[in-house]
């Protein structure tokens, strides 16, 4: 009975041992952008500060312990603030990520970058990176130097998530505040506040808690290898616009989008993705002239259903299901450099 219970103990110390030992060995590529992660401060009272200032070095020295659950290696995409955030460079970061794992440099990335765009770049990976090795995005609300950084903390979560074997195969994600949230679904919330990430319709994939991740959902959408779309040799992407609804609202923007050659353009309508009779008109010109218009909404939850409200057919449009207008132009561009078919576009908006 004894010799049993000793092999027992045995056993259990060598699986845990090996476990540990294959995450060590998990190489983690960190690829930095900048954002408030990286953001630099006058005083650590105070709020204000500049976003992307330092560089990868110093963010990877700032979190010694990251060494101990992956072998870390970093590379500095960008040093920006997320607000311009461009297609160029979610091109070169779709490209780099591709190649990282063709060429079998990593077994994982984690992306630094600032938190106000981060969901349109977690989207936009998520439907070209060609492969289901993990890709989390990071970021904090508080630059490095405040008292209370976030970054740190939200940092080391995120290589928690991107060395976890149970992290492959569940698309793109972002790590923020002991959250894990799939890319398609997440969206900041909150303009200061910590707790800003949130999955208005779904909620958190996972949570993290004492450098351990644990899966509660697996989101369905989440094209990986089987992704239609190749950004692999564009330089460019349609040019796609926004425009939005409000009470007595006028087309002016729609009119000038068009005039721009906007190739589509996502209205990011009241309630069920509606409109007033003044931009039922602009939109109907538009899709007349064959600009793809996708009807999303402005309310921060649930989704735009064809044929209720809005009768689709008649007005030409698209419906973004439940995209926020903002990820549904990432879609519409993409789908552009496929097809300006509505009906396939359509097929997409429910696919991906
Ligand atoms: N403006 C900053 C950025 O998006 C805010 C942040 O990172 O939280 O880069």
């Amino acid at each position: 009975m004894k010799r049993s219970l000793f092999k027992l103990v045995l056993i259990v110390l060598a699986v845990g041992f090996t476990v540990t030992a294959l995450a060590q060995n998990t190489r983690v590529k960190i690829l930095a952008t900048g954002g408030t992660i990286a953001g630099a401060g006058a005083a650590a009272e105070r709020a204000a500060y500049t976003a992307g200032k330092l560089p990868i070095d110093e963010l990877l020295n700032a979190v010694p312990q990251i060494h101990k659950l992956a072998k870390i290696t970093g590379e500095q995409v960008a040093s920006i603030g997320s607000q311009d955030m461009s297609i160029e460079v979610w091109l070169k970061l779709a490209k780099r990520i591709n190649e990282i794992f063709a060429k079998n440099e990593a077994d994982a990335i984690v992306i630094t970058h600032g938190t106000d765009t981060q969901e349109e770049t977690a989207y936009f990976l998520d439907l070209v990176v060609k492969y289901n090795k993990p890709v989390v995005l990071v970021g904090a609300m508080r630059p490095a130097t405040a008292i209370s950084a976030d970054g740190p903390k939200n940092l080391l979560d995120a290589v928690v998530v991107a060395a976890d074997p149970k992290s492959q195969g569940r698309g793109v994600m972002l790590a923020m505040n002991e959250r894990v949230f799939d890319a398609r679904s997440v969206t900041k919330t909150n303009s200061t506040s910590l707790e800003t990430f949130l999955s208005t319709n779904f909620g958190p994939v996972g949570l993290i808690y004492d450098q351990k991740v644990q899966y509660y959902y697996n989101p369905v959408r989440k094209p990986g290898k089987d992704t239609p779309y190749d950004v692999s040799g564009l330089t460019s992407l349609p040019r796609v616009d926004i425009a939005y609804m409000y009470a007595d609202a006028d087309p002016t923007a729609i009119e000038a989008f068009v005039k721009a050659g906007a190739k589509g353009i996502v209205f990011t309508g009241v309630g069920n993705g509606n409109m007033n009779k003044k931009n039922y008109d602009a939109i109907k010109a538009a899709t007349s002239k064959g600009v793809v218009v996708v009807r999303a909404t402005r309310t921060p939850g649930g989704r735009v259903t064809l044929h209720d409200e809005v009768d689709d057919d008649a007005l030409g449009t698209v419906v973004s299901d439940d995209l926020n207008a903002q990820k549904a132009r990432i879609l519409l561009m993409l789908a552009l450099t496929k097809t300006s078919d509505k009906a396939k576009v359509q097929d997409m908006f429910f696919q991906y």
